[in-house]
């Protein structure tokens, strides 16, 4: 072949700006020709709200691209099979992709990487999605970090290990066409039931949506994080977790210009470097799943793997459905059902009433959360449920159980958050609005709400519950 091209196969790296694998395959002078491939199997194929995300990003990146000249083939199926096809199909030389972290991306990656150079086709690998990558950064001893704050220093200390990349320049579309998926088959957006409607309100997918995103939340709320991230009643953090989980765009472009921000003076230092530690427990999760390739499905402390369990599907449901009567519970799985996100606050907050109040194995409510998120990720997701459920690495002691009544009370004071997600106790008034049954009868039929009948009672009672997973704590405490 004359003229061989490059293949760029884009995964959760969905931009063409401080894309280093396109940078590359630009640099090394063949026409590009870009792909995606949609692999609905495997543990960390595209869930359900993701995918509304992922078609309008594609559609995004398709636009990014067409500016460049190059073109961007659809496929689905495995990508083992995919890959080496398309290569053969368009007489590629070279393949470069940016690197993923979970044990059997990398297995899949690793594979594909023989069957090519096997068939003297180039494969290059970079670091498009962490500022550092997980075997970069160890402790004294030549070891793995377990607790974040030693990691945070040790990751200020040497900064990130690349530099930015610009989007490439166009190019002459390549001589070889091979035909390409038409995206609406992939049927990525609900239809009959659109279950996604609002999320078009709250969600800007790509590259420019993304961009969009940062500049908002750098031009003033950055300057309020520290306090405010903690409060679902407000925009107080960035949003950007959906592009970042896809990779609209990349930690290092969000780091780069918090830290400019930063040094022009228009963020005040503690709360551009509060948000950036943030980012940092994203690369923190990263490091831990690299090193602890078990981490999505397996406690990382040994001594969970007997911890006793509930099987409940009743209670699994209610809290699925955001029907449990405990108010910022519900609220926070109506928001995540409603909008494919939650506030980090509630997550926690709603996650440990599982693992702790109903003893629901962390892993059930870490598989719904990577349906219903837009910004599912294999990383933080399985690192912060093993983090909540008190069996992860640096987690939060299991003794130390959330309440929910004065989670709510400290973090939606004015109960804001819950009258928006759950407008069936909306009229009650502040001092009751976590603890619905509390309330006075003549607040409740001031109200219209009638506990039970208009509004779940608690699936459980908040001390109870406690109590006995403090026992079950013990118990597994004893097994060990
Ligand atoms: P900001 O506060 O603006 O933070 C900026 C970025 O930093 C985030 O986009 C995210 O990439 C990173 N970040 C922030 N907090 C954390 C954290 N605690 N751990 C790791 N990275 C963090 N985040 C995901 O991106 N995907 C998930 O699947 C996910 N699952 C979670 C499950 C549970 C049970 C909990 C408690 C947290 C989970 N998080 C997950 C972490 C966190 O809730 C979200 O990253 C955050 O709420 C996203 O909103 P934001 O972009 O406005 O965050």
């Amino acid at each position: 072949m004359k003229n061989p091209s490059s293949i760029v196969w884009f995964r959760r790296d969905l931009r063409t700006a401080d894309n280093p694998a396109l940078a590359a395959a630009r640099l090394a002078g063949r026409p590009v020709i870009a792909v995606y491939i949609h692999d609905k199997k495997g543990f960390f194929a595209i869930g359900g709200a993701q995918k509304w995300f992922l078609h309008y990003a594609l559609e995004a990146l398709r636009k990014s691209l067409d500016g460049l000249g190059i073109p961007l083939v659809l496929r689905r199926g495995r990508a083992e099979e995919i890959l080496p096809l398309l290569v053969e199909e368009s007489g590629a030389a070279a393949a470069y992709w940016n690197r993923r972290y979970a044990a059997e991306e990398i297995a899949t990656d690793q594979t594909i990487k023989a069957s090519l150079t096997g068939n003297r086709v180039e494969a290059s690998s970079f670091n498009g999605a962490l500022l550092r990558e997980p075997w970069e950064i160890g402790t004294k001893a030549g070891g793995p970090y377990r607790v974040f704050t030693p990691f945070w220093n040790a990751l200020r200390g040497i900064g990130p290990g690349r530099r930015e990349v610009a989007a490439p320049e166009p190019q002459a579309a390549p001589a070889s066409q091979i035909c390409s998926d038409d995206l609406d088959d992939w049927a990525l957006i609900p239809q009959s039931p659109d279950w996604a409607v609002e999320f078009r309100d709250c969600w800007r997918p790509g590259a420019a949506g993304a961009a969009a995103a940062l500049d908002r939340f750098l031009d003033d709320p950055v300057n309020r994080y520290g306090e405010d991230r903690n409060r679902p009643d407000k925009e107080g953090t960035s949003r950007l977790s959906p592009h970042l989980a896809l990779g609209t765009i990349s930690a290092l472009q969000v780091w780069n210009a918090t830290r400019t921000a930063t040094a022009a003076g228009g963020i005040a230092e503690r709360e551009g470097t509060k948000f950036l530690s943030e980012i940092a427990w994203r690369e923190f999760a990263y490091h831990l799943l690299y090193h602890n390739p078990a981490m999505p499905t397996e406690p990382l402390r040994a001594d969970f793997r007997t911890f006793p369990w509930r099987d409940d599907e009743a209670s699994f449901r209610a809290w699925t459905r955001g029907q449990t009567g405990v108010p910022i519970v519900d609220a926070g799985m109506r928001e995540l059902w409603r909008t494919g996100w939650m506030h980090n606050r509630v997550r926690m907050i709603v996650a440990s009433f599982l693992v702790k109040n109903l003893l629901i194995p962390w892993q059930k409510g870490e598989r719904w959360f990577w349906d219903t998120l837009v910004d599912a990720d294999p990383a933080n997701n399985a690192a912060s449920w093993q983090w909540v459920a008190g069996c992860g690495a640096d987690a939060a002691p299991y003794f130390r159980i959330f309440n929910p009544v004065l989670q709510g009370q400290r973090f939606d004071p004015d109960g804001a958050y819950v009258r928006a997600f759950v407008p069936e106790i909306a009229a009650l008034p502040n001092g009751c609005i976590h603890a619905p049954w509390n309330a006075p009868e003549r607040a409740l039929d001031a109200a219209g709400v009638r506990p039970g009948d208009t509004y779940p009672l608690p699936i459980a009672d908040l001390e109870q519950s406690r109590n006995r997973a403090l026992s079950a704590y013990e118990e597994m405490k004893a097994a060990a």
